[in-house]
């Protein structure tokens, strides 16, 4: 595996593969790599000739301070988990390489980032959108995979690449889980295992959901009733929880026309935020 922290080493060994006709596969992280990620690099390495991981904790993405200094980096392990794994390249750049000044430009998503994560966290996506509009820049990959676990992320990048006409096809991959239920996430290693216990009922809150949302339910009805179902949980704080249409993210106020739908939940455990979601075709 090559390993690439400066930004002209990267350009000149991808223009090698790309002269090759090698596609070429991205996949975009945050480092503290578990079984989430390694789906999405096992899905790339499948669909692509080569396969580049990076690795970033983008600080233009944090609208809390302390998250950002919280955010958990394991980086000696990340890259031998990557090379026992089979990636080709990783690039892993410090701040200064992707951020050689504060960046002026802004990309903003209008409606479509103003509700749930969006509403929750001012300013993330302006960061998610920046750092990956230079990744597809710098790296012009054939595919990009992204986890569904971070729905809104991936609805967004795939309107930041149709809008900004990218040529990268944005793959979205479903959300891996524990045993139990848990939505896997590099903020887990901040749980103790109580912790875990009581996370977990946030999927068990979102299946329950869906017999509902197939039995018809009403979408207020839904919404009320996991939100009640949380906050009978004790040591789970709920930030959000909405039901919106899967393309636009508006909210639901019924099931008339709608194709997909997302049931989504923001929620702090021993401080930690996370999030998980249900993302339903409705097939009628
Ligand atoms: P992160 O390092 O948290 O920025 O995540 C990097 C990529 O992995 C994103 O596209 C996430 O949506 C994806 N990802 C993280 N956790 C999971 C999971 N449990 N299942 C599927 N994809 C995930």
């Amino acid at each position: 595996m090559i390993k690439v922290r400066k930004i002209e080493v990267l350009k000149g060994i991808l223009a090698r593969e790309r002269a090759q006709n090698s596609s070429l596969g991205l996949v975009p992280t945050m480092g503290a790599l578990h079984e989430g990620h390694f789906v999405l690099l096992d899905r790339c390495k499948a669909e692509n000739d080569f396969t580049i991981a990076t690795i970033f904790v983008n600080p233009l993405q944090f609208n809390d301070p302390r998250d950002y200094d919280n955010y958990p980096v394991r980086l000696g392990e990340d890259l031998r988990e990557l090379e026992t794994r089979g990636c080709d390249l990783v690039f892993y750049p410090e701040r200064e390489e992707i951020y050689p000044e504060d960046p002026v430009v802004s990309i903003y998503f209008g409606d479509m980032e103003r509700v749930l994560e969006g509403k929750h966290r001012p300013g993330h996506f302006q960061g998610v959108a920046l750092v990956l509009t230079k990744l597809f820049h710098l790296l012009q990959p054939d595919r990009a995979y992204f986890g569904l676990k971070d729905l809104q992320q991936f609805l967004l990048v795939r309107r930041l690449v149709k809008d900004l006409s990218f040529s990268v096809d944005i793959v979205g991959v479903p959300t891996v889980r524990e045993n139990n239920g848990l939505a896997m996430s590099s903020r887990n290693l901040r749980l103790t295992e109580s912790g875990r216990d009581v996370a977990q009922k946030l999927s068990l809150g979102l299946s329950e959901a869906k017999a509902k949302i197939l039995r018809r339910n009403t979408p207020e009805q839904i919404v009320r009733d996991l939100k009640e179902f949380y906050e009978g949980i004790p040591g789970l704080q709920i930030e959000y929880v909405e039901l919106v249409d899967g393309g636009s993210l508006k909210q639901l106020k019924a099931y008339d026309g709608v194709e997909d739908l997302a049931l989504c939940v923001a929620a702090y455990v021993e401080g930690v935020r996370l999030i998980d979601n249900l993302y339903l075709h409705l097939d009628s």
